[in-house]
């Protein structure tokens, strides 16, 4: 049975778009060519204008089998980590200038071939420095019932090619990285180690690449190395067809985190949680202390309020404890549905949603929403639930900078027309400034994208009746997507969205976090169901909130320190990491409860003291602390 070399090169405007060698039996030629040439002709890069195909004849006996190296990889987080692996394994090798022939790869990002590398004297050995070597004239073996390849299968190609490099006389290793901006993996062989795939050797978008062959032997048996490489025909036994990640390089997983934990200490970044032991109120009981609590989200004091906690009991005592099921399963009940009512009624929307969380909310709203080809306008300080949602779903994220219209406006005209959502923050979580809806809106009606507003430190805050956003700025039209928490000022826990029946339908039969988890207990529900109609009945404690803010921000000021805010959030910024931490141990002294907010919540260097007011506050106590608030900052 006679065998065939193909191997075909497409080139558009001289520049290369797709190549592929084969060893072939003869009655397989004509199917491999069509697939070779119509994958030339619908390339990602572009339709090829100069197509080379080349056959040649393989006598059998020219033909050397070889079996493929064992397969494994390793993960790894970093390009550091990755070439430490290699590294070792030249080590292991008995290689011991491992990190001076890393650096020979700064030579071969121009090169179409290989470098071949004296590895003792680390002199390169190839003919042609600017083409290199070329391992050539090689295939997996095959059966003769395979299909035509529609498209490339990277991995078995570069299996093949190291299982023929490590087979040539004298060639101890290859190390390969890609050269492909969008591969971040590469590999080294060697016949004792097997093809060890490793994770991540450079950085995404990084279009720096080569292959480094490592030659231990006599320099006149160099020529016999380089004639194999680019001649011997070779088909590999037994190839894997899709990478398996199994990692055989033993990593010490434990001291790993100890080591990131240990460099987060260093930088004044590492967080430990507090024991509170007493309820979420004005003041709270921590290591025995009664402290001032200026840090708390429950801004009207709801979440211990005597009427909320009584429908909350008296829910248990009718529904019990857990839901026992999902919303579209067993976990509906008719607390859920009153508690939505109620939602849509105060947001003057047609209907409304619950999810367990507002992280949820947003993990689901966005993923369900924005599909793949879509752009998602999202605004730099966005909250993480935000972001994560985003990263969740498969459009394109395009972030504008925090709440400026131009920039904004910039990205939509960059990506317009497009299917698109623009997703902001209705109150900035660490800032407390507001988002610049009226001029969000008319941008998306300018461009036809949807509008997302996060309500979550909105709700119960500004409006003055605490209705959030639209009440703030007197909007008749709503964004077409508004959620929120029930954990903020409803003293509760839980998210919802709000918006017409159309959306809220759509997100019901698909939002996965609303789907796929237990519905929310009894007792959270009728809580957030008794504090939302306090909010609605007494929109006075709404008033008490924003006199309080006023209170404490005039007192700072007057005490020498900048502070500003419409929301129940006042940041104090100091930037020093370092210097934040020890005003608020100082502050803590003092029994105030008040928390640095530090990399990763803001930048680094732009550490914040976050200072959140509440209704249930006196203003003598506010007053009081923000003089000692100013007094510790310039201790
Ligand atoms: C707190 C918060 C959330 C998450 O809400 P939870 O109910 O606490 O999960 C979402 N978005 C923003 C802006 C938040 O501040």
């Amino acid at each position: 049975m006679s065998f065939y070399s193909l191997k075909m090169r497409a080139s558009k405007n001289s520049q290369h778009v797709s190549g592929a060698e084969k060893i072939l039996h003869e009655q397989e030629l004509p199917a491999q060519m069509n697939a070779l040439l119509s994958r030339a002709l619908h390339h990602a890069k572009g339709q090829a204008d100069f197509i080379n195909m080349k056959i040649e004849t393989v006598r059998p006996d020219d033909l050397e089998y070889i079996n493929a190296l064992p397969v494994s990889s390793i993960m790894v987080n970093t390009p550091e980590e990755g070439q430490e692996v290699i590294l070792q394994y030249l080590s292991k090798l008995g290689i011991k200038n491992g990190t001076e022939i890393m650096k020979r790869f700064a030579d071969t990002y121009t090169m179409r071939g290989a470098i071949l590398l004296d590895i003792n004297d680390l002199s390169r050995l190839e003919p042609d420095f600017g083409r290199g070597i070329r391992a050539t004239y090689m295939d997996a073996e095959h059966s003769l019932d395979r299909l035509p390849d529609s498209c490339k299968n990277h991995f078995q190609e570069a299996i093949v090619l190291a299982s023929k490099v490590v087979a040539a006389p004298h060639i101890i290793a290859e190390i390969c990285i890609s050269d492909d901006p969008d591969y971040v993996t590469g590999y080294i062989a060697a016949k004792n180690i097997g093809y060890v795939r490793i994770s991540k050797l450079k950085n995404m978008g990084c279009p720096n690449g080569g292959r480094i062959f490592l030659y231990q032997g006599p320099k006149q048996d160099v020529d016999k190395c380089i004639n194999y490489l680019e001649k011997q025909r070779v088909l590999v036994c037994h190839v894997p067809y899709f990478p398996n990640e199994k990692s055989i390089m033993p990593i010490n997983y434990i001291q790993q985190m100890e080591k990131y934990l240990q460099n987060k200490k260093e930088l004044h970044l590492y967080r430990q949680t507090r024991e509170i032991t007493s309820a979420q109120s004005a003041h709270v009981i921590y290591q025995g202390r009664r402290m001032l609590m200026l840090a708390s989200n429950n801004y009207l004091g709801l979440s211990n309020n005597t009427v909320v906690k009584e429908s909350a009991e008296q829910a248990i005592k009718k529904y019990g404890c857990g839901s026992g099921g999902s919303r579209l399963t067993t976990g509906t009940l008719s607390l859920h549905n009153q508690l939505e009512c109620a939602l849509a009624k105060f947001k003057n929307t047609e209907a409304a949603l619950l999810f367990n969380t507002g992280y949820m909310a947003n993990l689901g709203i966005i993923s369900a929403i924005c599909q793949k080809g879509w752009i998602i306008y999202s605004d730099e300080l966005n909250h993480a639930s935000i972001i994560d949602g985003c990263r969740l779903s498969s459009a394109r994220i395009v972030i504008y900078n925090h709440n400026n219209m131009d920039s904004l406006e910039a990205k939509l005209r960059e990506f317009a027309p497009c299917h698109g959502l623009i997703v902001t923050d209705a109150v900035f979580s660490m800032d407390g400034d507001i988002a610049s809806l009226p001029q969000i809106m008319s941008l998306s009606h300018k461009y036809n994208v949807l509008t997302m507003v996060d309500e979550a430190h909105a709700t119960g805050v500004i409006g003055p009746n605490g209705k959030g956003i639209c009440e703030y700025y007197k909007m008749e039209k709503k964004p077409d997507i508004l959620m929120g928490t029930l954990s903020k000022s409803l003293g509760s826990e839980g998210g919802y969205v709000c918006g017409c029946k159309i959306l809220i339908d759509y997100l019901r039969n698909t939002a996965r976090s609303y789907i796929f988890s237990t519905s929310q207990s009894p007792a959270a529900l009728a809580a957030a169901l008794t504090a939302l109609d306090i909010l609605v009945n007494h929109p006075g404690i709404v008033k008490k909130l924003q006199k309080n803010v006023q209170c404490f921000c005039e007192t700072l000021r007057i005490n020498g320190i900048s502070a500003n805010s419409d929301s129940a959030i006042v940041p104090i910024k100091i930037g020093d990491e370092a210097k934040t931490i020890r005003i608020e141990k100082e502050l803590f002294q003092q029994n105030i409860f008040l928390t640095a907010i530090r990399y990763p919540t803001v930048a680094k260097g732009a550490a914040i003291l976050r200072a959140a007011v509440m209704a249930t506050h006196t203003e003598a106590e506010i007053q009081l602390a923000a003089k000692k608030i100013s007094a510790a900052i310039n201790l």
